[in-house]
């Protein structure tokens, strides 16, 4: 079978790609200047954010008017496929660009859009995701941080986890209990918190990996005062939010996440030779059988995620897509064990990441050992393996709680 697109869609590409090759930051560039944080965002991201702004790449499905051309689904998946392939970032911001401002422009006031969604769309702010806390993760609805009315004030006391980018984000979008005697999903609201407001304290939280460019922060908020407009949404109707929130992150995730496993893969068979030469006969038969496998899973992968997005762009639904981040991610991390078991004792030599002037998780980047550890990141974030696989039985096989 031949999977090829329509010649509208191909000149979609072509438009995008000779766009690129005139406007794109080039590697150099952005290598010399790295984004050391997702809420980071050095000078040339801020002018390129602003570039596909302008110029309707942003967001290719949206509007002209916010960053994009009313592209198809088909035509956001080329463009997608396009910019990882280049190995460019629409973006370092990726949870400001990917769930919150769109988040404020489904639920926000005029204002909020004004002065919170707009300037992410055009490069001039960065925001963080102010959910999980320390007895708060999987089980968000259980958050205790509070924004209580005093006035035309909220007053929030309280303690965030795991907020990636607070260290450098101008506003978080942070999820408070405003209301402790309803059930938990029903008393939680959605504000924005510009991080330099008194009372914030954010503490890095150094990662195994690139230790030196801490990510991941606690946030400590005591007595923090905003205005009581910066509520986001209805009063207490943070938990559907969140939902709709989350779903702008989930639609095309898979789409970076298969590249980013077939990538692995092809470094993976291009080292093979030199590793495979130095194992013994038995060891060689075992570790080709293990290589073999990544490349049925990374096949695999792709065929589910385009099986998932027929569906959806015909209008239908799509368990697949259910299935896609819990499958790309783990064998994510296969590939990248498998690799790393190969080299044996040569895996421990962890040299520092390459930073190729951006965060994103997708990408493989750095040592086999590093890659495997950094594969965590994604297993775990925007719903670890186990809370995705209770989604598939309960939602797609029905199985009883
Ligand atoms: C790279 C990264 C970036 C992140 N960025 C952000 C961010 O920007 N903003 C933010 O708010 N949060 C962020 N997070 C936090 C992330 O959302 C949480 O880590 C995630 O929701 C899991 O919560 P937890 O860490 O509290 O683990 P827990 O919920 O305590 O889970 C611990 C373990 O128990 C398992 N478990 C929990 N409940 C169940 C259950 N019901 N059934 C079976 N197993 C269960 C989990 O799968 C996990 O293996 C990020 C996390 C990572 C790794």
């Amino acid at each position: 079978m031949r999977l090829r697109f329509d010649d509208s869609v191909e000149a979609f590409r072509v438009e995008l790609l000779t766009w690129l090759a005139d406007n794109r930051p080039s590697p150099e560039e952005m290598a010399a200047d790295p984004s050391v944080s997702t809420g980071h965002a050095p000078e040339w991201a801020r002018r390129w954010t602003r570039r596909m702004f302008d110029a309707g790449w942003l967001v290719p499905g949206w509007p002209p008017e916010l960053g994009g051309r009313n592209a198809g689904p088909i035509e956001t998946l080329v463009y997608i496929e396009e910019l990882a392939k280049a190995r460019v970032p629409r973006t370092t911001n990726v949870q400001g660009l990917g769930i919150i401002a769109p988040s404020i422009l489904d639920y926000g006031t005029p204002d909020q859009v004004r002065d919170y969604a707009m300037p992410i769309l055009r490069g001039e702010a960065t925001a963080c995701l102010g959910m999980s806390e320390p007895g708060a993760g999987s089980d968000l609805a259980s958050l205790t941080t509070r924004a209580v009315l005093d006035g035309d004030h909220w007053v929030i006391n309280g303690q965030k986890v795991w907020t990636s980018g607070a260290n450098y984000a101008d506003f978080c979008f942070l999820f408070c209990r405003t209301d402790p005697d309803a059930p938990k999903h029903k008393g939680i609201s959605i504000v924005l918190v510009p991080m330099d407001t008194p009372g914030i304290t954010v503490r890095p939280l150094p990662e195994i990996i690139r230790p030196e460019h801490p990510d991941l922060n606690e946030v400590f908020l005591s007595d923090v005062r905003v205005p009581a407009a910066n509520l986001v949404g209805e009063l207490n109707n943070g938990w559907a939010m969140a939902n709709g929130s989350l779903a702008h992150e989930r639609g095309m995730v898979w789409v970076s996440a298969v590249m980013g496993l077939e990538e692995s893969l092809d470094r993976l068979m291009a080292e093979a030779p030199g590793l495979l030469q130095r194992l013994t006969p038995t060891e060689r038969a075992l570790a080709v059988d293990q290589i073999v496998q990544v490349a049925i899973d990374t096949q695999a992968a792709r065929c589910l995620g385009y099986r998932g997005f027929a569906k959806l762009a015909r209008g239908g639904t799509a368990p697949e897509q259910a299935l896609m981040k819990v499958y790309a991610s783990e064998a994510r991390q296969r590939v990248a064990l498998v690799a790393a078991e190969i080299q044996g004792a040569d895996a421990v030599e962890v040299g520092g990441v390459e930073m190729d002037g951006h965060l994103a998780v997708d990408e493989p980047q750095g040592t086999w050992l590093e890659q495997y550890f950094h594969s965590f990141a994604n297993t775990i974030s925007a719903g670890a393996s186990e809370i995705q696989r209770n989604i598939i039985a309960e939602r797609v096989l029905g199985l009883p709680r």
